[in-house]
């Protein structure tokens, strides 16, 4: 396997709750990691030769600042490289988001990516004068923005490289936007997707890691519990062939997901991730433990 990137999803908490999220973050989520827990990962991705990165994101993760800060000096202590996604809310101003930024320059962080978009409740435009982006700059701290459409239509499947995190463009219909942005918008027939877009599903380059110790393919997709099993022995014993949701949507997408379990549906979807999280989500109770957790469906 590739793997090469973990994206710790340090809280499903965040200050905002926002139509698009795939992780449904919300004030009211639960699960935190610990600072001991961070450590076994760091220790567990050691042993996992491939893995060089580590990316942290949420829920948001500057609502934990002072252990975001300790985890990116740990990681980039042992080596690997480091990288943060945040809503950028702490940004008030260039002071300010100077306080917040300096520490996390200072334990070796390589890169930070700040939402910004309409979703977010910021306006359409994207300013060249961000406070975050001008804070990271005068610390030579490498930023950028990422600004995801308003939902009037589907993402275009041919524009994506499977496996490469979201960067912008549009909303893809997966976790909250699945139930929440979907009305009203186009539709296709169910039986056209035929193909996952997104995620390579038979060998990740990178996977989510969440405070329950679930490693997720895609959000909810889950191929192992590192709280369970090593990481290097949920790596070495993935085959995609044996897992109940990769194997049928390698074969043939989300519509033979749909035909391999004999599904409801409905006669169209926005996308592949809207027909795909769908399915999944009535399939919770027979596959538990690669359908989880309860966080990633909406269920408090
Ligand atoms: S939701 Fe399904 S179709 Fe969309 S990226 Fe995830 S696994 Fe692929």
């Amino acid at each position: 396997m590739k793997l090469n990137s973990l994206h710790v999803l340090l809280t499903y908490q965040c200050n905002y709750e926002c139509d698009h999220c795939f992780v449904w973050g919300s004030p009211r989520q639960s699960g935190m990691f610990s600072l001991a827990q961070l450590e076994d990962v760091f220790r567990q991705a050691l042993a996992v030769p491939t893995i060089s990165e580590f990316y942290f994101e949420g829920g948001e993760t500057f609502i934990y600042h002072p252990v975001l800060v300790k985890a990116v000096w740990h990681a980039h202590d042992l080596g690997f490289r480091t990288g943060i996604v945040t809503n950028g809310y702490w940004a008030s101003g260039v002071d300010e988001a100077l306080i917040w930024l300096r520490p996390l320059r200072d334990a070796g962080l390589d890169r930070i990516e700040i939402s910004y978009d309409p979703l977010h409740g910021n306006p359409e435009s994207e300013p060249d004068d961000h406070p975050g982006l001008e804070a990271a700059r005068r610390l030579g701290l490498p930023a950028n923005l990422i600004t995801v459409d308003l939902p009037t239509t589907y993402r275009d499947p041919e524009s994506a490289t499977p496996g490469e995190p979201l960067v912008g463009g549009n909303v893809m219909y997966r976790g909250r936007a699945a139930v929440h942005l979907t009305g009203g918008l186009p539709r296709q027939p169910w039986n056209l997707f035929t193909e996952c877009p997104y995620e390579a599903l038979d060998d990740p380059g990178r996977v989510h890691l969440d405070p329950f110790g679930n490693l997720h393919l895609c959000q909810g997709l889950v191929m192992g519990n590192m709280w369970e099993r090593p990481l290097a022995q949920i790596i070495a014993e993935y085959t995609p062939q044996t897992h109940p949701i990769a194997d049928p949507l390698l074969a043939g997408g989300p519509t033979e997901l749909v035909n391999r379990y004999d599904l409801p549906h409905e006669d169209g979807y926005v996308d592949a991730c809207h027909l795909c999280y769908t399915a999944r989500a009535t399939l919770r109770a027979e596959f538990p433990q690669f359908l989880t957790p309860d966080q990633m469906y909406g269920v408090s």
